[in-house]
């Protein structure tokens, strides 16, 4: 780790320019000792008055300090939006889950192991060098939306969750604006290192939740150990069934893409049928259209599906599968 200067703000007006941002540090502390992170000034924002969980309209307004664990125990949280919960107790471990921030959550960077590897070439870490991920070990890489440049993936839970729940970013800075969680993080393209919304000098304060949607709501992740691991598969689901419809189906997907994927063509294809596992499967076939394999984690094609479908016929009430 090389050495950098430390500031610990005492308001929103007291970030210096150009310094970066550490909040519960898990992320961030973990890239400046491999040193694909090498900031020459940190500032420690967790003084600041941002770790509320307070009403907003219908909705509700969560500061970028609620910790993980204070989040999914919030008892709103757990009644009215729990896919959110769910995810978040899906997520890393307990200890982790207590220093990790809502704000840090939304900004932690992609598990690729080329990334992490600085005697690897990688577009992200360093434009234009290559991605040395394309021909390697794939397991844990992008079926959806990747390109020539980059195929890691997003790796969080609770943006997943927030990518159903049509959450929007709050971020403070030079222009002061909200960002709806679709827009906030980037597919590769050919610039893999722009990853978010975010412009220098800026600072997530919230994530703005909109009114709740009564109905099933399921976090399905699937990964190598039951508990500790970064998903391959994820599915969020807020499903309504009105007399035997589904009148509202929303779906997003992690460990596939560079973001939290969600693809409005299977929720029209839902909403306003009658559950079956022949609709099921046609949405499956939908979402999985654009889907490609990169050698090793082609196995993500069919796990995917599988994990649509029981997704789908839990929350709708028919027999879970596997
Ligand atoms: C062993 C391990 C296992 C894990 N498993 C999982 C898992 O299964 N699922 C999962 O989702 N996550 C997992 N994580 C990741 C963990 O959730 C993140 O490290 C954590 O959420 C980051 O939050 P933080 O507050 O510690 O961020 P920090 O490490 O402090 O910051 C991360 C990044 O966010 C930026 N940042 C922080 N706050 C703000 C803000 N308010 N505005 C703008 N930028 C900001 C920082 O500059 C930095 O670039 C795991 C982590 C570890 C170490």
């Amino acid at each position: 780790m090389r050495e950098f200067s430390f500031h610990r703000a005492a308001s929103v007006a007291d970030l210096p320019a150009g310094a970066t941002i550490i909040a519960g540090g898990t992320n961030l502390l973990d890239l400046m000792k491999h040193e694909v992170m090498a900031p020459e000034s940190l500032v420690d924002i967790t003084r600041l008055d941002l770790d509320r969980v307070e009403a907003e309209g219908d909705g509700l307004r969560i500061g970028a300090l609620v910790r993980n664990s204070d989040l999914a125990a919030h008892p709103t949280i757990r009644r009215d939006y729990a896919v959110l919960s769910r995810a978040l107790l899906a997520g890393a471990s307990g200890q982790l889950r207590n220093m990790a921030t809502t704000g840090g959550n939304l900004m932690q960077r992609t598990r690729c192991p080329y990334f992490y590897d600085r005697r690897m070439a990688c577009n992200k870490r360093d434009p234009g060098a290559g991605c040395a991920a394309m021909g390697g070990v794939t397991r844990n890489h992008a079926i959806l939306g990747a390109s020539d440049h980059c195929i890691a993936t997003y790796p969080g839970d609770m943006a997943v969750a927030l990518r159903a729940l049509d959450a929007v970013v709050e971020i403070d800075g030079p222009s002061p604006r909200r960002v709806p969680l679709a827009d906030f993080h980037q597919l590769p393209g050919d610039t893999p290192h722009i990853e978010t919304a975010l412009q220098p000098g800026d600072l997530i304060t919230a994530v703005v939740l909109p009114a709740p949607v009564a109905g099933q709501h399921r976090y399905r992740k699937v990964r190598d150990r039951a508990s500790y691991a970064f998903a391959l598969v994820s599915v969020a689901a807020v499903i309504r069934l009105d007399g035997g419809t589904i009148n509202h189906a929303a779906l997003a997907f992690g460990g596939v893409a560079a973001k939290p994927w969600r693809d409005p063509d299977i929720e029209r294809l839902l909403t306003g049928r009658e559950p079956s596992d022949a609709l099921f499967a046609e949405a499956a076939d939908l979402l999985l259209r654009p889907a490609r394999g990169q050698g090793e984690n082609k196995f993500k094609i069919p796990l995917l599906r599988r994990s649509l479908i029981a997704t789908l016929r839990d929350a709708t009430g028919m027999e879970a599968t596997a």
